[in-house]
Formats: C-alpha cells, sequence, structure tokens
C-alpha cells in the first residue's frame, strides 16, 4: 500500500543506570514504533572509552531493565565500539569538506554564542580558514580535531509533535583531538547504516537533531523523522538525575515499586492511563502516535508516592 515501515531504535548511553526519565523516553518509542508494526532496534552508544570502563557492566543492566519493562528489540544489539571501521569511512568520504581545529574548550568558550540545549556551543570557525604552514606549525602543539565545514547551512528537521524544526548548522567535530570519533558523526553513520526511520529521543537532544540530518545528507543518505520526548523533572523543576535519588528500576524496586507499578506510572505519564503491561499500553494508543505531552513535567504519580524515597530518604 506504499507504506513505508518504522524503524526507530533506543540507543542508551551506558555511563549510568537508566533512570524514570530515560524509562519514559524508551517506552514512548517501542510503543510509537509497535503501534505501526515497526522494527526497534537497540544500539549502545558505548564510545567514550573511559567513561565506559569506569561503569562496567552499566549496558547489560540498562539492557537487562528494558526486557524488564517489556521492552523487546528486533535483531543483534548494536555496539558503536565495534563500528570504528564504519566511522573512519564515513571521514575520509567527507574529508573534502573538512579541516582541522587546533582551538582549545576555552577559545571556543570565548569566542562563540551561549551553548545549545545539548551543551554544545557553535563553533565560530577560528580555524576554518588557517593556511597549511599556520596548521603545520598548530600540530606541534596539540592533535588536531577534525570539523566538517558546513559554512552556517540552516536546516529543517520534521518532529512529530513539534511539526518543523529549523536549526543552525555549524562547523562541529566529527574526530575529536584524542582520536574518538564524536557522538554525532557515530549517531549519523549508524542511524543511516541501520535504516533508521524514525528517532525517539529525549528533548534534550533537539537542537542535535539538524546538524545530524544534514550531516545525514552529506553522506547520501535520507535523515529520519523526530519524536523528541519531554524531559521528566525533579520538583524543582530541573531535569531528572541520579543526585535526584532513587530513579532507577533497582531503587524503585527495593520501595516495592515491581517493573508492572513503573510501567503504569510511565504509561500513565504518557497521557495513555495506567497500563500494567506493554500490549495494554499499545491497545491504550491513539490512531496518530501519543497524545501531545508538552514540554518538561514530573512524574507526579511516583512522586506522590515515595514522597522522600525519590530523594533517597
Ligand atoms: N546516547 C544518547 C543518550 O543516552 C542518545 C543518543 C540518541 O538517541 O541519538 O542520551
Amino acid at each position: 500500500n506504499g507504506c513505508v515501515s518504522v524503524t526507530d531504535r533506543y540507543a542508551p548511553s551506558p555511563t549510568a543506570q537508566l533512570h524514570l526519565g530515560n524509562l519514559r523516553t524508551a517506552l514512548a518509542g517501542w510503543l510509537l514504533t509497535r503501534r505501526s508494526g515497526g522494527r526497534w532496534l537497540m544500539r549502545v552508544e558505548d564510545l567514550d572509552e573511559a567513561r565506559v570502563r569506569a561503569a562496567e557492566g552499566v549496558a547489560e543492566q540498562q539492557l537487562e531493565d528494558l526486557r524488564g519493562l517489556g521492552l523487546d528489540w528486533d535483531g543483534d544489539v548494536v555496539w558503536q565500539s565495534q563500528r570504528l571501521e564504519a566511522y573512519a569511512t564515513a571521514v575520509a568520504a567527507l574529508s573534502g569538506r573538512t579541516y582541522e581545529c587546533f582551538c582549545t574548550r576555552r577559545e571556543i568558550a570565548e569566542a562563540s554564542s551561549a551553548p545549545h540545549d545539548d551543551g554544545h556551543r557553535p563553533y565560530p570557525g577560528t580555524c576554518a580558514r588557517l593556511s597549511s604552514a599556520e596548521a603545520a606549525r598548530r600540530r606541534e602543539d596539540r592533535p588536531a580535531a577534525i570539523r566538517v565545514r558546513a559554512e552556517g547551512a540552516a536546516f529543517t528537521v520534521t518532529d512529530l509533535q513539534l511539526g518543523e524544526v529549523t536549526g543552525l548548522v555549524d562547523d562541529f567535530v566529527l574526530v575529536r583531538g584524542d582520536g574518538a570519533y564524536s557522538y554525532n558523526l557515530a549517531v549519523t553513520v549508524d542511524d543511516l547504516a541501520q535504516g533508521v526511520t524514525q528517532v525517539t529521543r529525549g528533548a534534550d537532544l533537539l537542537s542535535s537533531s539538524p546538524r545530524q540530518a544534514w550531516l545525514a545528507t552529506q553522506l547520501g543518505g535520507t535523515p529520519p523523522r523526530y519524536a523528541h520526548v519531554g524531559l521528566v523533572t525533579n520538583p524543582d523543576g530541573a531535569r531528572l538525575a541520579k543526585r535526584d535519588g532513587s530513579v532507577t528500576l533497582a531503587d524503585l524496586a527495593e520501595r516495592r515499586w515491581d517493573s508492572r507499578r513503573v510501567l503504569s506510572a510511565l504509561t500513565a505519564s504518557l497521557g495513555l492511563g495506567p497500563q500494567e503491561t506493554t500490549t495494554a499500553a499499545l491497545e491504550a494508543m491513539p490512531e496518530d502516535g501519543l497524545p501531545p505531552a508538552g514540554g518538561a513535567f514530573w512524574l507526579g504519580a511516583v512522586w506522590d508516592d515515595t514522597e522522600g524515597v525519590l530523594r533517597g530518604q
């Protein structure tokens, strides 16, 4: 019938256990995908070696927590640490429009405008026109990062709930000075390789989407559409974080919040009413996606019921 089926993915960074906000985003993606009969893939973003090594076993626990909530995925888990060749190939393919950058974090902070929501500071282009002699001289002081020349392109992405969102694309990093591939590069290469057509993720990454979508076109691909899910916040209105206390499945289990109860709270927070199973949650889904759940909010039910507990008391 000409309907292209959806392929979405969940892509946890294995640096800390998943908290309610992460789980809610995963659930939203799973529901949006399964509702339309699509494929839901799993990708562990374990590129940041030092942080991942410090958090051994976290990825496995994350996968177990997702399974425990009833979120099943298709095919094998993709590990970014196994994908270095693909990233190298992409950087080589872009070599006609990349340049070396020697700026320190501090130099960029001083020359740039305010950071985006995702913490990214638009690059002011300082190294864009270095002569090769100058670059050779700078290379003796410090290793270069590799940036892609975007020339201030504006790029528009489509979000299921927000509609069209346009962002300026700066000359962002593809390879860091220490040789590590950047988040934006790896995500884009992997989404293309995995045939991802829909990206459901936290609203904190909204400002990354125009950069990644633009990069997808530079690599000859078609950008996905997005569904940016509102962040769970603590009662002070700040984004939920580990330091807020008992926010992981293990924490909650100790307080007699089993996975069914957690699932009910999460489905209720997505506007689907309290559903104890993923099957019931799917049945509660409207035809045309999730009910609009505008912006950040906090999970009142969990909070009220565990008052204090969520603060680790
Ligand atoms: N790994 C990222 C995170 O855990 C998500 C990246 C993405 O979905 O594009 O926040």
